[in-house]
């Protein structure tokens, strides 16, 4: 008696499970709303400057540099009504952002279809304080019984992420063309590629099928028409990547 092969799903959260770029315009909404453009402007000249330095997006630090640079937590602010009510609002907005609201329809039933298949792990890029808050906030942490793994640079922390979920085959669920081939790159394992193709870096690889990916799905909701047979065997397989992919750094998120 054979056993069947294990599976595990490695999930991304940014434009696979929630809908990112329309958060981020809500956010810039807001932001306007509430600081005018011109302090609009420089909270996303800083929120740039961070991603260049850091390698990933970090709403506290761009946050203590809006407060370093616009003296919102010196003494003197902290005296002045409007501007301590100001200091408070902005944290609310960037920090407590409700992504929940912006989560893709039938998310929660793509996961429960993935878990009736194997394990599920959420596998994001992200500043490891505020991506797993993200995560949380959105409601996702449960769906996925808690498995949720960010790094910088996911593709650089493969190793971590199967030894601690061993499977026969890992399936990458993923908005971003360039993380798929990069993790089929860095993988030392039976892979599969699932390209959603949601977001601005998605649409770049155009219309129909993505020749890098397994499968190419227009959307999230869509996963619960692949089953355990189609993954392990799928209809189109991908050729091996070629070396340049290895130890590649990956781009913003
Ligand atoms: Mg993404």
């Amino acid at each position: 008696m054979t056993t069947p092969p294990r599976l595990t799903f490695l999930v991304d959260v940014d434009n696979t499970l929630l809908d990112n770029d329309a958060a981020k315009v809500e956010l810039d909404r807001r932001l306007r709303g509430l600081l005018g453009e011109q302090e609009t402007e420089r909270f996303w000249r800083l929120y740039e400057e961070v991603r260049q330095e850091a390698g990933v997006v970090s709403y506290p630090l761009t946050l203590a540099r809006f407060h370093e640079e616009t003296g919102l937590d010196e003494p003197a602010a902290r005296d002045d009504a409007a501007q301590r009510e100001l200091r408070f609002a902005l944290a609310d907005l960037t920090v407590a952002f409700p992504y929940a609201d912006f989560l893709y329809p039938g998310v929660f039933e793509a996961l429960a279809h993935l878990r009736s298949l194997g394990r599920v792990v959420i596998l994001s890029d992200g500043d490891p304080a505020y991506q797993p808050s993200k995560i949380a906030r959105a409601g996702l942490d449960a769906a996925v019984d808690g498995f949720v793994l960010v790094y910088p640079h996911k593709e650089e922390h493969l190793r971590e992420a199967t030894a601690s979920f061993p499977a026969d085959r890992y399936v990458l669920i993923e908005d971003k063309p360039d993380n798929i081939a990069k993790v089929r790159a860095n993988l030392n394992a039976p892979f599969t590629g699932v390209l959603v193709r949601q977001g601005k870096y998605a649409a770049a690889v155009g219309a129909g099928s993505w020749a890098s990916a397994e499968f190419t799905l227009e959307r999230i909701s869509e996963i619960i028409g692949l089953d355990r047979e189609a993954l392990l065997s799928p209809a189109h397989p991908v050729a091996a990547p070629s070396a340049s992919w290895r130890h590649a750094s990956s781009g913003s998120t």
